[in-house]
């Protein structure tokens, strides 16, 4: 393989689509030499099948708004790789949304899948749908529309969508509702994220935050270091946001920042139960503004218009909103500030001059395919509990996710260790994603 050749031809065929040949290039990067050593993957052309999704299907999507005027958005499902399993990833409902940011998505998804070790392929979807200043109704009626499209496509043994930015629980509540109505069956793996009762894993919301902190402890004690005390930073205010907040605090961390689009709201003496709770309200209210938290608690945080998380000072960044949130200029922000360690909870939440500044000050970098994972590998673990018809208790999930995400950094280190004895967790979770997919694609012979 021959990184630029490929990305010359992608770019040729993919003009634009910015996103999809970051995502790609990165991974080629870290795999090239890897994989050169391998010509069993070259015979089988593994990088040219494996950059170009299985299909994707894409669908418009009408619906009534409160008003009565009808509504048409763009829908879409990119079932990315099922080499080792039914295609498993989120779905994005935010107006950015297109093909390139969803192909990103999906390819990204296929290694993060592979690290969790569960038999899971990659796929992401999603719609150009807007819910920010939308009615309950509103949500329900284009969540039933999305889904009379997409509904014959998915399921337990063929693909699982779950939540991502602007879904959330609520969203596959309505999906699953009108998923099960049309296929008139009960198949609750067809759909995960799904409320505890009806087919919901316990921790399932928590999780990818969850998942992070215990990665993140990993890297700090890599370096003789402890969580106590640390100030963190983190993006958005939403679901993974949420359940990162509230595993810091349990940590002994202090989350000194949090964002929206609107501007930061700091919290000088970390963050609050009180305000780890009204960080759910907010999601709810659709408004989407950070400002509604320092209203709440004036003199504990303090918003400002404008500027985002990576203006604070903090021992711990993490990006947890949105793809190429941190630039190379924040980074060298956080590098001023005495920034100790990066770790992405969105997906491809730094730019690659970000990226590069951060390793080269010499500061411990963790990826979000690795970071994250613990939400998706969680919904592994509802798919388990819906095949066997059981609920698994909170600290049986709890455990699974603990050892799956010990179980990912060790495979970071494995693969990532370089000869100076400090650990490039980018190669690291890179390679280690993808030879697994890489190996079963081989045995499973030309398809
Ligand atoms: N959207 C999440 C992710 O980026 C979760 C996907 C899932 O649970 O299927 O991994």
């Amino acid at each position: 393989m021959k990184v630029n050749e490929i990305m010359a031809n992608l770019e040729a065929k993919h003009p634009g689509e910015n996103e999809y040949l970051q995502a790609v290039r990165e991974v080629l990067e870290t795999v090239e030499e890897e994989y050169n050593k391998h010509p069993e993957y070259e015979a089988a052309k593994i990088v040219e099948r494996l950059v170009e999704p299985d299909r994707i299907f894409k669908f418009r999507v009408v619906w009534v708004d409160d008003k009565g005027q009808t509504q048409v958005n763009l829908g879409y499902r990119v079932q990315y790789n099922a080499a080792l399993g039914a295609y498993k990833g989120g779905l994005r409902f935010h107006p950015k949304v297109n093909e390139s940011m969803l192909k990103f998505l999906g390819f990204e998804q296929i290694f993060k899948n592979s690290l969790t070790m569960l038999p899971l392929g990659g796929g992401k979807g999603g719609a150009d749908f807007d819910p920010v200043g939308k009615s309950d109704a509103e949500i329900m009626r284009f969540c039933q529309a999305f889904v009379y499209e997409l509904w014959r496509n998915i399921g337990p043994d063929q693909d699982s969508p779950a939540g991502d930015v602007g879904v959330g629980g609520r969203e596959i509540g309505y999906m699953y509702g009108m998923y099960k109505k049309l296929a008139r069956e009960h198949s609750t793996g067809a759909l995960t994220g799904k409320s505890y009762g009806w087919g919901g894993s316990l921790i399932r919301p928590e999780a990818t935050g969850f998942g992070a902190m215990y990665y993140v402890k990993h890297m700090v004690e890599e370096k003789g270091d402890t969580m106590q005390g640390k100030k963190i930073t983190l993006s958005g205010f939403g679901n993974v946001a949420w359940g990162a907040a509230t595993k810091a605090v349990e940590l002994g961390a202090k989350v000194v920042a949090i964002s929206g689009p609107d501007g930061v709201c700091e919290i000088p003496d970390g963050i609050t139960k009180e305000m780890i709770d009204y960080m759910l309200v907010m999601r709810a209210s659709n408004r989407n503004k950070v400002q509604d938290m320092a209203d709440k608690f004036p003199g504990q945080c303090k918003f400002t218009a404008g500027k985002k998380s990576w203006s604070v000072k903090c021992d711990i960044a993490c990006p947890s909103a949105f793809q190429n949130e941190l630039a190379e200029e924040d980074a060298k922000q956080l590098i001023a500030n005495g920034v100790k360690y990066v770790a992405e909870i969105s997906n491809m939440g730094s730019q690659p001059g970000a990226i590069k500044a951060i390793q080269a000050a010499g500061i411990p970098f963790g990826p979000g395919k690795a970071v994250n994972a613990g939400g998706v590998a969680t919904s592994g673990l509802e798919i388990c509990q819906n095949a066997e018809h059981r609920n698994w208790t909170a600290e049986e999930v709890d455990k699974n996710l603990h050892a799956i995400m010990d179980n990912i950094y060790a495979q970071c280190v494995k693969y990532g260790r370089k000869a100076d004895g400090t650990i490039d967790y980018v190669k690291g979770a890179n390679l280690a994603g993808f030879m697994r997919v890489a190996d079963a694609m081989v045995a499973q012979g030309i398809i």
